[in-house]
Parts: structure tokens; C-alpha cells; sequence
């Protein structure tokens, strides 16, 4: 079986490691529903270009994943889902104490909520054709924490928790979950860190990649979004149909350590 005429809805996917997995998704012969929570005419271009890139049928569907209703209206909207890929995400950066409230409530509602709410709403989808693959991009993050990171490190733990319970109750059926833990890839949620944490850590922007960012990645080097996309490809490939429930790190050796 490969991806090849599925459809593969990303949620979060007009920038970062969301497009990257379209992309790749794409570039592997699904057809692709992009989404955000705007709705311009640029969100609708990148759907055009990628559609005409990989001759394949590609959507742009808004909706907001802050919001349950959202969540479950795209899946409705999509019409059919094979792949989900619960991608999209925020972050802020404080200590716990300092954490405002409404920063905490929209990481946990973005970043996990609405895979509860996509996945319930596509399963059914899944079960129907007998075939389905969900993947969540969980994080580094999912298996170990950081400080002033409590809402995301909350967040992306439960959804790997999230991720073996889908797993136990669509084994056998055709359906696979799994999770991708990214160490550090260089998008515009890890740019939009860098000046937080030379605040927070009083250092320069170099001195925050190498020191800060990357202290904790062996290799160095950040993860590309077309590994993540490749990583998506391979979970959706004959080769992983008994891969379920487990996560699979794409980080440089970060949780090894
Ligand atoms: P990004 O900011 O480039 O992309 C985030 C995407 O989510 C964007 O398309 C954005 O429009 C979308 N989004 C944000 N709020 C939304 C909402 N309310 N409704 C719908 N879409 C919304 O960030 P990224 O780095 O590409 O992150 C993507 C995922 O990867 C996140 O879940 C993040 O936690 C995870 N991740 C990223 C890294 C990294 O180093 N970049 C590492 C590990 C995990």
C-alpha cells in the first residue's frame, strides 16, 4: 500500500514542518488537505502551487484548532481522511509561576485537544475504508522536559500518551497512530523562541542556538521539515503497518542522552 491517491488531511500546514510533510505527502503521490486558522488568498495559492507542483489535488481548508467545533468541521469538510496528521502547534516560553493562564489554555487546546477532536472525527472515515493512518508531531518534548516550558511540555506529553491509547483501540483494524518527536527544526515556532529565550537566558541570538537550542541536540545540526515529511511517509508506507503506538524520534540524538 503506499499513499499514492489518499488523502492526507495536515492540520497546521501553511508554514514550518506542516508544509513539509504536505509537501512530502505530495511529492509521494497523496492528495493533500492544507490547513490554518486564516483564511487569505495566499493560504489558497499555496494550495495551487503545490497541487500544480505534484499533480495532485490539494485543499485549503481554515479552520481554527483552538476551537472543538473547528476541529471536527474540517474532517467533515475534507470529506474523506486516510492520513491525519495532527501538526499544528504554539509555544510559550515562561516560568511556570509567571505562566499566564490564557497562554496555557490555548498551548493545551492547540496542541492537544484538537487531535482529540480530528482523530475522533476521522476514525470513523478510517474504519470505513478499513485503512488509516494518524500521525501526531509531538516533540523532544513528549519525552523529556525543559524549563519555562510547562504548557507545551504538558501538552505534548499527553499527546503521546494520546497517541498509544488510539493505538490499542484500532489495533487490527487497519489503522496505525504514532507519534514524531522532533528535536529542533529551524520554522518560524522555533525563530519566533530565539528572542524569548535570549531574554530569559540574557544571551545573544548565536549564543542561544549553540548554547541553549542545540545544547541538547549531539548532532548540532537542526532536523529539516523533509525529514519529518519523509518520517510521515515511511508510517504511512506496507513497511509500517504493525508500527503503532510508539513514537519515533527525529532529533540528533537529544533523548538518547
Ligand atoms: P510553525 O509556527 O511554523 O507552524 C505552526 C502551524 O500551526 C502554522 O501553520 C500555524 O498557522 C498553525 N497554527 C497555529 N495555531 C493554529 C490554530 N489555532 N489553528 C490552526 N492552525 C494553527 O511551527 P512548526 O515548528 O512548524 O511546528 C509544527 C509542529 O511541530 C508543532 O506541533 C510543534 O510543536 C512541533 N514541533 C516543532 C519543532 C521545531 O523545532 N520546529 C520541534 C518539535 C515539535
Amino acid at each position: 500500500m503506499t499513499v499514492s491517491g489518499k488523502t492526507a488531511v495536515v492540520t497546521g500546514s501553511n508554514s514550518g514542518i506542516g508544509l513539509g510533510v504536505a509537501q512530502e505527502l505530495a511529492r509521494a503521490g497523496a492528495n493533500v488537505i492544507l490547513n490554518s486558522f486564516t483564511d487569505r488568498p495566499e493560504d489558497h495559492a499555496l494550495a495551487e502551487s503545490l497541487a500544480k507542483e505534484h499533480g495532485v489535488a490539494v485543499r485549503y481548508i481554515a479552520a481554527d484548532m483552538s476551537k472543538g467545533e473547528d476541529c471536527r468541521a474540517l474532517i467533515e469538510k475534507a470529506g474523506k481522511c486516510d492520513i491525519l496528521v495532527n501538526n499544528a502547534g504554539v509555544q510559550y516560553v515562561a516560568p511556570i509561576d509567571e505562566f499566564p493562564i490564557e497562554k496555557w489554555n490555548a498551548i493545551i487546546a492547540i496542541n492537544l485537544t484538537s487531535a482529540f477532536h480530528t482523530t475522533a472525527a476521522a476514525l470513523p472515515m478510517m474504519r470505513e475504508a478499513g485503512w488509516g493512518r494518524v500521525v501526531n508531531i509531538a516533540s523532544a518534548h513528549g519525552l523529556t522536559a525543559s524549563p519555562f516550558k510547562s504548557a507545551y511540555v504538558s501538552a505534548k506529553h499527553g499527546i503521546v500518551g494520546m497517541t498509544k491509547t488510539v493505538a490499542l483501540e484500532t489495533a487490527g483494524q487497519g489503522i496505525t497512530c504514532n507519534a514524531i518527536c522532533p528535536g529542533y527544526v529551524l520554522t518560524p515556532l522555533v525563530e519566533a523562541q530565539i528572542p524569548e529565550q535570549m531574554k530569559v537566558h540574557d544571551m545573544d541570538r548565536e549564543t542561544v542556538i549553540r548554547e541553549v537550542m542545540l545544547e541538547r541536540q549531539p548532532s548540532r545540526q537542526f532536523a529539516t521539515v523533509e525529514q519529518i515529511g519523509g518520517t510521515v511517509v515511511f508510517l504511512c508506507s506496507a513497511a509500517a503497518d504493525q508500527i503503532t503506538g510508539t513514537t519515533i524520534s527525529v532529533d540528533g540524538g537529544w533523548t538518547a542522552m
